[in-house]
């Protein structure tokens, strides 16, 4: 299938598992995860009507940028982001959708500062729990959420997680429905704010429907876009 008919299914098969937990389809935004894509490829996606694309690499990003790849869409970051490449992130996209740590929420604010701009950024929560995760635990997230919205560089948007990875269909339902839990509880807690906390963004190429199902606003789908690829640290 082509990149342009992937597109249309994905986009499909979100309507209508919204329309199925009577959600309006309008509410989510499908996130074309462009890791290892070309330029070219992300073109053709952004062409076949993708809104939004996500990066994971800096250094990867910094090359579509120059090449222009991403025009005619929003961007967002969604890999993991070491401070000392922070100045290679804030102000070049739209969003930090994987902020997970104070450490780096404080470095984000600093930069911001320095380019006088509002940085847009999403909470990642590391909603299952594993040491190998990045992300903020459930019991950290308010203190770090109330400290965000107050920073006056930072615009906290909402929540994102990465699930472990699921081996059977449905199994990680019950963290989407966590994480749409804390997403209340923090729009709740941070009531000043709430207008600005709209967005919350799980779900993958094998479940976002489910996601959807349980709140979504923004999925984050790769390989139902563009097909497998290489094993990371062989792109
Ligand atoms: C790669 C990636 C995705 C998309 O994964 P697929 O399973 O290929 O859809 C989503 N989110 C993040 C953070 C990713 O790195």
């Amino acid at each position: 299938m082509s990149i342009a008919e992937n597109v249309a299914k994905v986009k499909a098969n979100i309507a209508a598992a919204a329309r199925e937990a009577g959600r309006d389809p309008g509410e989510i935004t499908l996130v074309a995860a462009t890791k290892v894509q070309t330029a070219e490829t992300v073109r053709e996606a952004i062409a076949a009507g993708v809104a939004i694309c996500g990066e994971n690499r800096v250094q990867e990003m910094a090359e579509k940028l120059s090449r222009y790849a991403y025009d005619g869409a929003r961007l967002h970051f969604i890999g993991h982001l070491q401070t000392n490449k922070v100045r290679q992130v804030v102000g070049r996209v739209d969003m930090i959708e994987s902020v997970g740590s104070e450490h780096l929420l404080d470095a984000v604010e600093i930069q911001a500062a320095k380019l006088d701009i509002v940085q847009d950024i999403l909470l990642e929560v590391n909603i299952g729990g594993e040491a190998s995760k990045s992300g903020v635990s459930q019991a950290a997230l308010l203190p770090l959420a109330r400290k965000a919205a107050a920073l006056p560089h930072i615009r906290l948007r909402g929540l994102m997680a990465i699930p472990p990875a699921a081996g059977e269909p449905g199994e990680n339902r019950h963290f989407f429905a966590e994480m749409r839990h804390l997403f209340v509880d923090i729009r709740t807690a941070l009531d000043d704010n709430v207008s600005d906390i709209d967005c919350l963004s799980m779900g993958m190429s094998g479940d976002y429907e489910d996601a959807v199902r349980e709140g979504a606003t923004l999925v984050r789908v790769g390989t139902a876009l563009f097909g497998p690829r290489p094993p990371m640290g062989q792109a």
